[in-house]
This record gives structure tokens, C-alpha cells and sequence, in this order.
């Protein structure tokens, strides 16, 4: 097993130094699952974005347990701005890419425990019969419009999950504008919420601004990336950050991540970027400090 530095500090450091703070400002752990299946990953655990089904089962048993209820991006966006400050425990589950397990795995376990989440789907990666995305199956348009009579909720991943980054300006008003127009055609209700396809960069703060414009310009009103974190006053509405999920997240750390003990993470998150920026090296390959594939 593969020795996890971020586990040990989150455990060993920052654990014991959290406290619950009653009347503290709102952060809320928004959790981003990817897939939930059997599969195994030869990654570090820190990369893995798999979850399997036992596991995801026993996440949601222990949120039950602890007293968390789930509310939608929209809900926790208000929360943070309202800065309502309320002992009740919140969380928002979010999956990205649209995975078909989603529908045969994850919903009925959510549904149990009167569970919500979102959904974010690459739209050019959803059909009428299910399509291939990473090499998993993926949810159709009908899988995806039963989950929503049944309290889903979905968002915008883009139309072909590129790299927003990589690519012409004009082309990420297409991804940002024409997946929305598409979901809204299929479904019969607005988008509102967006997730940021691969590693956040946020230290390229002319593109963060530019995309928020354009994400405005679309119609969107909120959304998550991969800034590791519990969402709070701070972020900005559109680029929430969220709690990498996997098989690894035992009952501990799960619990730490819930309560803070993770966000620590956020800092040496960015300082990595801002060397891999200044180092020159493309953003797409090579050294890790992408820290997540969203
Ligand atoms: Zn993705």
C-alpha cells in the first residue's frame, strides 16, 4: 500500500486541531464522486476516482449516521451567501461525467436514505442508447430524465470535456453554451449549474476571469471544480471547491474530510500549480500536480 502523505497530515496534524465552531460562517463539503464500480486503479490513491459500490454504501450510511441532509448547489450557494449560520450538518454529492452506474448503483442507494445529488454530464458523451466516455458506459437521455423525476439533479460538463484551458475562446463559449442548450432541449428545464472539465487553473487568474464572464454570458449560476476543500465565503460561486471521494475514503478519513480536515490541501494544491506554471511544462501531461481528473 502506497504511502499517503495527504492522509497522515489530515489524520495525524489538522484532525486534532479542528473544531466544531457553532456559529462559525457556512463551509459546506460538497463531495465529487466519479464513478462507482468494482474496478481497480493502479493509480496512487490520492488520483483514484473510482468508488466501489460497498464503499459508496457504507459513505452514505455514515452521512446518515451523523446527521448530514443533502441540498442542491443552489441551496448551498444561498447558504454561504446568506451566511446563515445553523448547527444542521449539509452536504451536496456531486458525480462527474456521467457514468451510467450513477443510475443502476448510486441512485437507489441515495434514494434509500432520501438523498439528492448532481449530475454533471459531457452532452456529446449521451444518447438515446448508452454511449462509451473513458471506457465506462454512461447514462441515456431516458435513464437521465427518470433520475430527475426522481429528484436529480444535472449540470453542465461541457459538450466533448476538453480542456477548456487548451482551447480558442470561441470554442469554450460553444462547450459552455451548446451543452446547456442541449440538456434544456432534452429535458425540459433550465441548467443552471456547471463543473469544469480536469484540473481547476486557478492560478491563471485572466482565464479564471474570462470563463467566469463567459459562464455568466451562458446563463450559469453556479458550479464546482477541483479545488480540493468545504465550499465557503471565499469561493467564488461558479468555481466551487469540492471533496475528492474514492474506495480509499475509510470511515475516518471520510469523517475528517467532512469536517475540514481536508482543506489544508487547498494551499499546497495551488502552490504545486504555480510550479508547474512557472516551470513551463504543459498542463496536460506529465508532472501529477493536476492533483485531480475531474
Ligand atoms: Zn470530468
Amino acid at each position: 500500500m502506497s504511502f499517503r502523505l495527504d492522509r497522515w497530515v489530515t489524520l495525524k496534524v489538522v484532525k486534532p486541531l479542528v473544531k466544531d465552531q457553532p456559529g462559525a460562517a457556512p463551509a459546506i463539503p460538497i463531495l465529487m464522486y466519479h464513478a462507482i464500480s468494482d474496478d481497480i486503479e493502479s493509480v496512487h490513491p490520492y488520483y483514484r476516482t473510482n468508488t466501489a459500490p460497498s464503499v459508496f454504501a457504507l459513505q452514505m450510511r455514515q452521512l446518515k449516521e451523523l446527521g448530514y441532509y443533502t441540498i442542491s448547489l443552489e441551496e448551498a450557494v444561498g447558504t454561504i451567501k446568506a451566511e446563515s449560520r445553523s448547527a444542521e450538518r449539509v452536504v451536496v454529492i456531486t458525480f462527474d461525467d456521467g457514468y451510467r452506474d450513477f443510475y443502476t448503483v448510486a441512485a437507489p442507494v441515495l434514494k434509500a436514505h432520501g438523498f439528492t445529488a448532481t449530475m454533471f454530464i459531457p452532452t456529446a458523451h449521451i444518447n438515446d442508447t448508452s454511449a462509451r466516455f473513458k471506457g465506462r458506459d454512461c447514462l441515456t437521455w431516458r435513464e437521465i430524465r427518470e433520475l430527475e423525476s426522481a429528484g436529480m439533479q444535472f449540470g453542465s460538463h461541457t459538450v466533448n470535456h476538453p480542456q477548456l484551458h487548451e482551447i480558442k475562446d470561441f470554442q469554450v463559449q460553444q462547450e459552455l453554451s451548446q451543452s446547456k442548450e442541449t440538456m434544456e432541449q432534452r429535458l425540459g428545464t433550465e441548467i443552471r449549474s456547471f463543473a469544469y472539465p480536469y484540473a481547476f487553473p486557478e492560478t491563471d487568474k485572466a482565464f479564471v476571469a474570462k470563463l467566469r464572464d463567459r459562464l455568466m454570458e451562458a446563463g450559469y449560476a453556479n458550479g464546482v471544480c477541483t479545488m480540493i476543500g468545504r465550499a465557503d465565503a471565499s469561493n467564488d460561486p461558479l468555481f466551487l471547491k469540492r471533496l475528492p471521494i474514492n474506495s480509499c475514503d475509510d470511515r475516518e478519513l471520510f469523517a475528517a474530510k467532512l469536517a475540514g480536515a481536508y482543506d489544508w490541501l487547498a494551499r499546497p494544491q495551488y502552490l504545486l500549480k504555480r510550479l508547474k506554471k512557472g516551470s513551463g511544462r504543459p498542463s496536460t501531461k506529465g508532472f501529477k500536480a493536476s492533483i485531480s481528473n475531474a
